[in-house]
């Protein structure tokens, strides 16, 4: 362990590196150790300068803090410099190539964020009359009317603040559909390569979640989908199918449309996990395959940082079966084009079924306009090529590594937006956690691990579509030579990463038991 500067203590210098770099102060070149800040500050030291508080009578009736705060006293140089350190650690989109699947981790234009940053935007108080705030309301409602006509839907609820708030919404909407009709079924259907947060959700709304298989090809199994749909009248109990088209296999449902037919002839609903709708907007309608329901992830199609960038935002588009369901608020604009924020429904007319609220006010402003800005500042030509790219990129990837990585649903056809690789043919021993870790020493984030699980050691791989050739050609030369390596039974792998500011971590221990409060004696163990 090295402490820097603002906590380096000279009889530091000879207690050795984490990172066994062979320098005096544990850093490499420009690369700064960071240690924690609890061990570079000590709660004895203050980084203000205050005169002592005079003593005043407080009114807290008892309930003062009794003993010392305990937090570490940093100068504000300190601890910015703290921040700045770790930062330089992470791995950003602005940094590289992030092939992270499942997760669309795409460039976010700076415009979107000029726009999100506008003082009549950013500034807002959630309570501000409506007349004060009609530019706002105009863009949730014309954001709306884009993701209704992106998708061919009736409806759409802008409040869900991620994709999985928006699978919790799309259900209520459902339940609400279904109870309406006093019929009260129990079972949600989900295929196996579904995302988790699917049968997570269903079991949240208290369903019974029930498996589809996948067939040998990485999709739905319609037979064995629609056999257990031809259970008939009550035993068959299915309120809705969850389906993610694109699948998480990076594929295709090509029988989307009779996958919907079955399910409504068995008075069910189809939910769509609509995370993959970056690979298919502009060219497909989910509302023409059937769909009832589908979140967009805005800070995955539309772009905004997300993943420990920022927030996100799950709007749900509804067919008209749903739409007297959808929750409120709801943005509407009248004849003479002034905006209302509807928040009350009137008994017996408008918005009477909603089935209630999913958040306190009117859900993310910023991904808002980040968003309409990508969908303005692209057009309707422009999202039809970020498919297009997208599916591109990906099967450039796919058709590059395919000989030297298995490819298990390679013979599938082309995949869509992400390119799926399995654990097969690597050495005895080798995993593709080994690969991962490899790739870091390349300068690449890995992709996306593991999932989905109906693949061995699956390798998941979303390139996105701003990626030029080159960018490709480079990561796929990295990934092919970190591949062969595994191949090889090349040793040095199973100790990557060799140059990341920290070797391989015992992730399974952080996991089972997490050390989340500091103790000194962490410190002088890890010293020690
Ligand atoms: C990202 C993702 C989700 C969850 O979305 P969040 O915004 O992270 O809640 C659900 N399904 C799929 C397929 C996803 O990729």
């Amino acid at each position: 362990m090295t402490i820097n500067q603002s906590g380096w203590r000279p009889e530091m210098a000879a207690s050795g590196t984490a990172t066994g770099a062979p320098t005096a102060t544990g850093n490499r070149a420009l690369m700064l150790e960071e240690p924690l800040i609890f061990e570079i500050g000590s709660a004895d030291r203050t980084g203000v300068d205050l005169e002592q508080a005079p003593a005043v009578q407080n009114r807290l009736g008892g309930m003062e803090r009794s003993a010392p705060i305990g937090l570490p006293g940093l100068s504000e140089q300190e601890t910015v410099r703290h921040y700045t350190r770790l930062s330089r650690q992470n791995y950003a989109i602005d940094l590289g190539l992030f092939p992270l699947g499942s997760c669309t981790m795409k460039h976010n234009p700076r415009l979107n964020e000029k726009v999100a940053r506008m003082p009549g935007f950013a500034d807002l108080h959630p309570l501000a009359p409506q007349s004060a705030v009609q530019g706002a309301l105009g863009v949730i409602h014309e954001l709306g009317e884009w993701l209704k006509t992106l998708t061919g839907m009736a409806a759409v609820a802008m409040s869900p603040k991620a994709g999985a708030h928006g699978e919790l919404c799309g259900l209520l909407a459902i339940r609400a559909a279904l109870e309406a009709r006093g019929d009260a079924r129990k079972v949600i259907l989900v295929p196996e390569s579904a995302h988790g947060t699917n049968p997570a959700t269903a079991a949240f709304c208290g369903y019974a979640v029930e498996d589809i298989p996948a067939t040998a090809e990485g999709r739905v199994d319609l037979a064995a989908l629609q056999a257990r749909l031809a259970v008939g009248g009550p035993d068959c109990n299915v309120a809705a199918v969850m389906i993610t088209n694109p699948n998480t296999c990076g594929l295709f449902e090509r029988e989307m449309k009779k996958i919907a037919d079955a399910v409504h002839a068995a008075g069910a609903f189809v939910y769509c996990d609509g995370a993959n709708f970056n690979a298919i907007v502009g060219r497909v309608r989910p509302g023409d395959l059937g769909v009832d329901a589908m979140h967009i992830n805005l800070h995955k199609t539309f772009s905004t940082p997300h993943g420990g960038g920022g927030p996100g935002s799950g709007p749900v588009v509804l067919s008209e079966a749903l739409a007297p369901f959808a929750p409120l608020p709801i943005v509407e604009k009248d004849a003479a084009g002034v905006f209302h924020l509807i928040e009350e429904e009137t008994a017996g007319q408008d918005h009477a079924q909603n089935f209630g609220r999913m958040v306190a006010f009117h859900g993310q402003m910023g991904m808002f306009t980040r968003a309409l800005a990508y969908i303005l500042s692209h057009g309707a030509d422009g999202l039809r090529q970020v498919a297009e790219d997208a599916v591109l990129n990906a099967n450039y990837i796919l058709r590059s590594l395919e000989d030297v990585l298995d490819a298990p649903f390679g013979g599938s056809g082309p995949c869509m937006h992400e390119a799926l690789f399995s654990d097969k043919g690597v050495a005895e021993g080798f995993t593709t956690l080994d690969i991962a870790k490899g790739l870091i020493d390349e300068g690449y984030h890995p992709m996306t691990m593991y999932f989905p699980l109906v693949v061995h050691g699956a390798m998941l791989i979303e390139p996105t579509e701003t990626e030029s050739k080159a960018a490709l050609d480079q990561f796929i030369m990295a990934l092919r030579s970190v591949a062969e390596r595994a191949k090889a039974g090349d040793e040095a792998l199973k100790g990557a990463p060799h140059f990341a500011p920290r070797r391989r971590l015992d992730e399974t221990l952080a996991a089972r038991k997490p050390k989340l409060v500091w103790e000194e004696a962490a410190l002088a163990e890890a010293a020690g």
